[in-house]
This record gives structure tokens, C-alpha cells and sequence, in this order.
């Protein structure tokens, strides 16, 4: 029977997923955590050195602060959508734009005064994908899918009907739209993708998972409000019609 264990690792949480043949890693939490990850896996009676691999849902610093050190503890391949392999090398990464007026005001001041960005230490990667990438020969039927909007890299998980999706999705104090986000535009996109994906339950980097109704409710009230401005022009090239909805790998 898989377990999913959530991690709070600083800001956030990363998952810990142990299933019938092995476990992996769904993001790394903030930097200062390598310990408390690690004794996470040990309790759970796991070598930390047959870790299938580390998935990065993107490499923001509450994401991927300890990817280096569980890469270098584990051995296991760290895979992350290409765009955002430039920054986990350099290990930095820029402010996101917030998506309402309190987070627009962070944004624009951790843009502009906050000389050095938040930071971490880089790590290579070994597996970059474009579109999607099937864990299958790591030994897990998960599928991993680029998800953007968050960031132009975001990605997520899916597997045994649940997805990780990083910060493509909230569950903080009921809201579900994440605070910040590059490119609103197509986080909505992103949203509909996860709308048409066979899921039961959707485990967000901040707060507490939630049924997939809680996260369909959301959507409908964001497409009701009108509060995303499609611009078709900007979108098309961009649709998620290619990616697989049925997840037979
Ligand atoms: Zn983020």
C-alpha cells in the first residue's frame, strides 16, 4: 500500500511517496533541512541510498534547498524541466510576480531592493524533460508533466491518482490560486489540464492536500469570476492539448 508522507521542510512541504516497488522524492524544501529529511526516510525504515529519484516541481529555494545534498547522499538522479535547470545549476532564482495586490507589493519590493535573490546550493541535473517524462524506468509508474505558470518550468507529478503540483496549487487559508506567479495566463491553462487529469487527491507544496472537488471548485470560481484575462493570441502555441490525460505509459 503506498504512503505518502508529507515533510514540512521550512516554508513548505516535500513528499516523501513509498510505494510497492521503491520510493522517490517530490521537491527538497528550504535550505537547512538535509537532516531532518533524512531522518524522515530512515524512520520509515529506508535506505536513503536506494531513493528511486528527486523530482523538482521547480527551483525556487523552498523547493529545491537540499536537492544538492540528497543528490549527493543518494546517488539518485535529480529531474527538473529544462527551463529551469539553468537556476538550479547557478543555484538562485528571481522574485515570482504576485498574483494579488498584498503579494504584488512583496513582488515588486523583493524585485527591486532585495539584491541578491533567494539562494541555494546548485545542483546538477540529470534528467531534464520538455513536455513530459515517464518515471517508469526509475522503477515507478509516475508521470511527470511541464505544468507552467508558476514559473515558465513548473512542473508535476502524477501518480496512483494523485498529483503533486509544487505551487501550481494552494491550500493556504482558502486559497488555492497561488499567491505568485509569473504567467497567470497559463497557470489557468495549467489549471484545466488538471481538471481533465483522472485524480482523486492534489498534495500542494503550501498547506494541506485536497480532494480533487476541492480544487475543481476553485476553478470554476476563478473561470466564473472572470478574473484571468485569456489573451488567445498569447496562449495559442501554448496549449496543454498534447499532453497524455489517460496516463497509459
Ligand atoms: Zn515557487
Amino acid at each position: 500500500m503506498t504512503k505518502i508522507i508529507p515533510i514540512m521542510a521550512g516554508v513548505g512541504h516535500c513528499y516523501l511517496v513509498i510505494h510497492v516497488s521503491g520510493f522517490f522524492l517530490v521537491d527538497t524544501g528550504s535550505p537547512g533541512h538535509f537532516q531532518s529529511i533524512a531522518r524522515r526516510i530512515h524512520s520509515h525504515g529506508l535506505d536513503l541510498r536506494n531513493l528511486q529519484f528527486i523530482f523538482l516541481t521547480h527551483t525556487h529555494y523552498d523547493h529545491a534547498g537540499n536537492a544538492f545534498l540528497l543528490q549527493e547522499a543518494s546517488g539518485a538522479p535529480i529531474i527538473v524541466h529544462e527551463s529551469e535547470s539553468g537556476m538550479l545549476k547557478q543555484g538562485t532564482h528571481a522574485v515570482p510576480n504576485g498574483t494579488n495586490l498584498v503579494f504584488k507589493i512583496i513582488s515588486f519590493l523583493g524585485q527591486r531592493f532585495s539584491k541578491s535573490h533567494a539562494s541555494f546550493k546548485a545542483a546538477n541535473p540529470d534528467i531534464v524533460f520538455q513536455t513530459a517524462y515517464s518515471a517508469k524506468d526509475l522503477g515507478a509508474e509516475a508521470l511527470i508533466v511541464h505544468t507552467p505558470g508558476h514559473t515558465l518550468g513548473s512542473s508535476s507529478l502524477i501518480f496512483e491518482g494523485n498529483l503533486f503540483a509544487g505551487d501550481s496549487l494552494f491550500n493556504v487559508a482558502g486559497m488555492v490560486w497561488p499567491p505568485f506567479a509569473n504567467d497567470e495566463a497559463r497557470l489557468i491553462e495549467t489549471w484545466k489540464y488538471f481538471d481533465t487529469l483522472p485524480i482523486t487527491t492534489c498534495y500542494p507544496a503550501h498547506g494541506k492536500r485536497m480532494g480533487k472537488e476541492v480544487f475543481t471548485k476553485a476553478l470554476k470560481k476563478r473561470r466564473q469570476k472572470g478574473r484571468v484575462k485569456l489573451n488567445r493570441a498569447k496562449l495559442r502555441g501554448h496549449s496543454h492539448g498534447r499532453l497524455p490525460t489517460d496516463l497509459e505509459m
